[in-house]
């Protein structure tokens, strides 16, 4: 392994250490940490090589992520019948209701499409880890891509007061990427801004700019911030800081989390810079280069 082998000379040529969290060797997964020996002169005289099997490791993750993903498509259905059958009783569809009648029925059926999101959101983090999602890029105009998603997200943030700015870059050409998956980050990161902004105050500004290898799309608020402290578990697994459970009871801590892994896996990056009360600004990049075409049996779920 190249990697492995550039980490061995790294400790004996330079002095220094390194660890790879996760490599595939003959069928087998490891953790591998590198690191010089010294004698008393504090000559490099050779390196240790600790060598971890992760194997066992990885096949219960996978095991977990397949009952995750069985578990969550089993869900979807009921709920989908669920969400139907409360949609006709609020039409009228079998008689009028009374005012108390259609309140309840509303709950319900705004509960249910939480739980359609969720389930889509865990069913979509399982189809990504497991690395069985294809990816599709189709060249795509960025600036009206983001526009129609923006569009989307419009009447949600006119009920909350939220102003939404877009500055498209200069014309931009075509870039290859996976409308479904790129439209997930976007669609998040905006609704985000909406969410963690305050009511009738919030003004949200979305750019886009195209760099020598890179575009870069930016989502900047002057919402509640993010917390010092909080900043390195913001992209984790179902992590919500605590002002934001304060202010908005409704998230489900997995949207940056799948954000993330879309980002990685098309070859960009994804980062934030904010401050408590003043605001959050998130950047995404994607190669100029587009996004790679990859086989895989899933898409997204998205409802
Ligand atoms: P959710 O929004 O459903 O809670 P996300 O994974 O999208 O989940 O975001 C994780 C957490 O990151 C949020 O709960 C919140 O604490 C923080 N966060 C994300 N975007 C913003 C933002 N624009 N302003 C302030 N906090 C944010």
């Amino acid at each position: 392994d190249k990697e492995i082998e550039e980490m061995v000379d790294n400790a004996i040529k330079k002095g220094r250490s390194s660890h790879v969290r996760e490599v595939g060797l003959i069928k087998k997964y490891f953790e591998i940490f590198i690191t010089p020996v010294k004698d008393n002169q504090q000559k490099i005289v050779g390196c240790a090589i600790i060598i971890h099997d992760i194997t066992h490791i990885k096949e219960i993750d996978a095991m977990k992520t397949e009952f995750v993903s069985v578990a969550s498509h089993q869900l979807r259905t009921p709920l989908t019948a669920i969400k139907l059958f409360t949609e006709m009783m609020l039409k009228g569809d079998v008689g009028k209701l009374k005012k108390e009648q259609e309140e309840y029925l509303t709950n319900i059926y705004q509960s249910t499409e939480r739980m359609v999101r969720l389930v889509n959101d865990l069913l979509s983090l399982s189809r990504l880890e497991s690395g069985r999602l294809r990816i599709d890029p189709k060249p795509t105009d960025l600036n009206i891509f983001i526009e129609s998603i923006i569009n989307e997200v419009k009447p949600v943030a006119k009920v909350k007061g939220v102003k939404i700015n877009f500055f498209p870059g200069e014309k931009m050409p075509k870039i290859k990427i996976d409308p479904v998956l790129i439209r997930q980050v976007v669609h998040n990161l905006v609704t985000n801004s909406v969410r963690y902004s305050s009511d009738n105050k919030g003004i949200v500004e979305i750019n886009t700019r195209r760099g020598n290898k890179e575009y870069m799309i930016t989502i900047k608020d002057n919402g509640i911030g993010i917390p010092d402290k909080l900043k390195p578990r913001i992209f984790e697994k179902f992590y919500r800081a605590d002002n934001a459970v304060k202010t908005n009871t409704e998230g489900t801590g997995l949207g940056l989390y799948v954000a993330r892994l879309i980002v990685e896996n098309s070859g960009g990056k994804i980062w934030f810079e904010s401050k408590e009360g003043e605001g959050t600004t998130f950047f995404v990049t994607l190669p100029v280069a587009g996004m790679e075409k990859k086989e895989g049996d899933k898409t997204l779920a998205v409802s």
